[in-house]
């Protein structure tokens, strides 16, 4: 039975919701979950991910502290290297072109460590993530991107420890509970309506943590906010974001904050399906790019594929590929660099062909101008500065001279067949722009003023991604704001 009263309502059932909720119990709060899917599409993007986690550490002290059943064997043969405070700071300001908020980037990099033991001690479990984060080099595993570590699992071991904890915790989660709007007047927030088992219904309750995701699942917003196009972008995640925790604020005189036009996007099978299928996960992902060439329709090289480390483009580069014509592009690879690849591209449902010549391969790629495709193959080619050496796990200056769209890293020909090709599309992961939250995690109205009893969190949040986003960070931000808003939204709406 839905409680007509409660302390704290959290809208979502994804990572950040559910790292609100944890917190808000912490107080004592009797709390309530609201998630919009059925119990088995919820879990929102996070369900999707691999689990991956961004966080600040000094040493393999700080990831034994994290993840105590590391082996010795494991340790022997892996560099973790470190991350530290400092690189946190600089790779947010660099990829946001210093633009994110520094308060907000602030509390997400001093409180990642952190956030990450408590949910350890909540029964999290962590393990290096050595298949996509780490290559081999003299029989050393080597981390090579400040993303060190994921959740066990991957994305849907994150969501059954979630629903243990809160389960262990007296947190009720109710499913396909639509949040609708707040009951809010002049002394702020104090419930909300939402639609349950068909019916719309009302929760009475002293805060509400919205933690219900961004707008990239409404092909409406995508147009109206991020531009021409974008209703044509592929969903990579959930298709329950639709924007309704951000609306439902705006609608009580929030204030809108952060990068509106902007969002998380990547290059996505071409053919994958309009919104995320939890079979496949982010397998439809093809982020292996920086080892060889993208072209589009007219047979043309179009971005810098070797800019700099997968970790620090891909996040936008799923725009740069919606601005080709036909919103798509082939990725190229030659022997060379073929054991170098993700596992994604080894996934059932791929868009791939493989040719035994270079004129063969241009052919093989639909709706490609063959002919530019094999010259723009050919000129690459013969300007890659083969005297440099090749290393993965370095920016290591192998570079293409005098194209007009250079490659700055790991240019390798393209010589060795069997060659291979994968077409792409864009997929939009999440939306930047989104709510105002002070450094309590609470939201601000239009006037500056902080609305009491709401609390916000994850995608929703805005002010902190502005162009693109380091990976991994989509997570960590969710922890980190989750415990926040969860800890003022318990703290405050504990019966006194
Ligand atoms: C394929 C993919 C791979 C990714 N990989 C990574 C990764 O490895 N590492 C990383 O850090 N990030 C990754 N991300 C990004 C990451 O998923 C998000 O940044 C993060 O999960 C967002 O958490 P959240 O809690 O804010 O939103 P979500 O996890 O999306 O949760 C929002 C929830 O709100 C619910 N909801 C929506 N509207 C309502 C409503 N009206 N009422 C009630 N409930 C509602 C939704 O059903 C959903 O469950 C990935 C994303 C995708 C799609």
């Amino acid at each position: 039975m839905l409680p007509e009263q409660c302390d704290v309502v959290v809208v979502g059932a994804g990572n950040a919701a559910m790292c609100a909720a944890l917190a808000a119990r912490e107080h004592g709060a009797e709390v309530v979950v609201l998630e919009r899917a059925p119990e088995d599409e919820a879990g929102g993007n996070t369900r999707f991910t691999a689990g991956a986690i961004r966080f600040a550490y000094d040493g393999l002290e700080d990831l034994r502290a994290l993840m105590p059943d590391l082996s010795a064997d494991e340790i022997a043969r892996t560099d973790f290297g470190a991350y530290t405070e400092d690189q946190f700071f600089d790779d947010m300001a660099r990829v946001t072109e210093n633009r994110a908020d520094p308060d907000l980037v602030e509390l997400l990099v001093r409180r990642s460590k952190a956030t990450l033991m408590w949910l350890r001690g909540k029964g999290f479990r962590f393990v290096p993530i050595y298949g996509r984060q780490a290559f081999k080099v003299n029989n050393r595993f080597k981390f090579w991107g400040g993303l060190t570590v994921e959740a066990w699992g991957g994305g849907p071991g994150l969501v059954e420890a979630h629903c243990k904890a809160a389960a262990a915790n007296g947190i009720r989660i109710f499913y396909e509970a639509r949040a609708l709007s707040l009951l809010h007047d002049d002394d702020g927030v104090k419930g909300l309506t939402l639609r349950y088992q068909g019916k719309t219904q009302t929760i009475h309750c002293r805060a509400v943590v919205l933690a219900a995701g961004g707008f990239e699942s409404n092909p409406e917003w995508r147009t109206r906010y991020l531009g021409p196009g974008w209703d044509l972008a592929k969903v990579r995640g959930t298709r329950f974001n639709t924007g309704d925790g951000i609306r439902m604020a705006l609608d009580i005189g929030a204030s809108p904050r952060g990068n509106w036009s902007g969002c998380h996007a990547v290059g996505w099978d071409r053919n994958a399906p309009e919104f995320g299928d939890l079979a496949v996960g982010d397998g439809f992902q093809k982020h292996s790019y920086p080892w060889g060439i993208m072209i589009n329709a007219n047979g043309e090289r179009f971005v810098d594929e070797g800019a700099d480390f997968r970790n620090y483009t891909y996040a936008k580069y799923g725009a740069v590929i919606l601005r080709q014509p036909g919103q798509f592009a082939w990725q190229i690879f030659d022997k060379k660099v073929t054991h170098l690849l993700r596992d994604e591209y080894r996934i059932r449902q791929v868009t791939k062909v493989t040719a035994n010549t270079l004129v063969e391969l241009a052919g093989k790629l639909d709706d490609v101008n063959p002919k530019r495709a094999l010259e723009t193959i050919e000129q690459y080619n013969a300007a890659v500065r083969t005297d440099i050496p090749f290393d993965p796990n370095v920016k290591d200056g192998r570079r293409t001279e005098g194209l007009p769209v250079p490659k700055s890293n790991w240019a390798n020909t393209i010589d060795q067949p069997p060659f291979e090709a994968y077409a792409v599309s864009c997929g939009i992961t999440f939306t930047f722009g989104g709510l105002r939250i002070t450094t309590e995690g609470q939201v601000v109205d239009t006037d500056g003023r902080p609305i009491p009893g709401l609390y916000a969190a994850g995608e929703l949040v805005g002010g902190l991604f502005y162009f693109n986003y380091p990976g991994g960070t989509g997570l960590m931000s969710g922890a980190v704001f989750g415990r926040i808003a969860g800890n003022s939204a318990g703290r405050n709406a504990k019966p006194v």
